[in-house]
């Protein structure tokens, strides 16, 4: 299972507009399995495809370890999952091709934000909607429906947000310093232990992968 480079802010990719997954093939699948290992490999909730550089509609996500955390107690809200229309269990890693959030209510300011572009970064007070209903396809081009609130209603709207070319740092009520915010990922880049743990993974770059979808 390949681990993929993740693209660091401010790469030019990561506010760049993806475009619709067209073809529910083998690559897809491929190139799912390897999001997900990289966003376990990088200890994340959430990974959008451009992130790795690949401009499609696609994001895995596993919130699975925020919902069993007692500090996040107040943020595990309530979630629903329809897949091909049944009610199913909720289950983790989720991959949700050409996802739209199709209702949403209320407003929630969400105490820290963080995310794999942004290495070294949190800052707090992210605004988001607090319930969504969101619509998107499985691997094989089933419908998912999911209706939520609470921590995976905040990592879908941010994972959404990737694929229109929006970061986390867009939805703060008070803006950040760019140069700070870049010099924080340069820190946390130029760590010695994450250089050591990077070297171990051996990363691929998805982009030179010629996957079709
Ligand atoms: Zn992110």
């Amino acid at each position: 299972m390949s681990v993929y480079r993740i693209l660091h802010y401010p790469h030019v990719l990561l506010r760049k507009k993806s475009l619709p997954v067209v073809s529910f093939g083998p690559d897809l699948k491929t190139f799912a399995e390897h999001m997900t290992s990289t966003m376990y490999a990088f200890e994340g909730i959430g990974l959008a495809a451009p992130q790795v550089g690949i401009l499609r509609r696609f994001i895995v996500v596993d919130v699975k370890t925020y919902l069993e955390s007692e500090d996040l107690k107040d943020w595990h809200g309530t979630i629903s999952l329809t897949i091909d229309g049944k009610p199913m269990p909720l289950a983790f890693p989720l991959s949700l091709v050409n996802p739209e959030i199709v209702r949403h209510e209320g407003e929630v300011e969400f105490p820290f934000d963080g995310c794999l572009s942004f290495p070294g970064v949190s800052k707090g007070g992210t605004r988001r909607y607090k319930f969504i209903e969101l619509h998107a396809k499985t691997v094989d081009g089933k419908p998912i429906v999911l209706a939520c609130d609470g921590i995976m209603s905040i990592c879908l709207q941010h994972e959404l947000d990737h694929l229109e070319g929006v970061l986390f740092i867009d939805h703060l009520k008070e803006s950040a310093d760019e140069d700070e915010v870049v010099e924080e990922i340069h820190d946390a880049e130029d760590d010695p232990a994450t250089r050591k743990k990077l070297k171990k993974l051996k990363l691929v770059d998805a982009r030179n992968e010629k996957f079709s979808f």
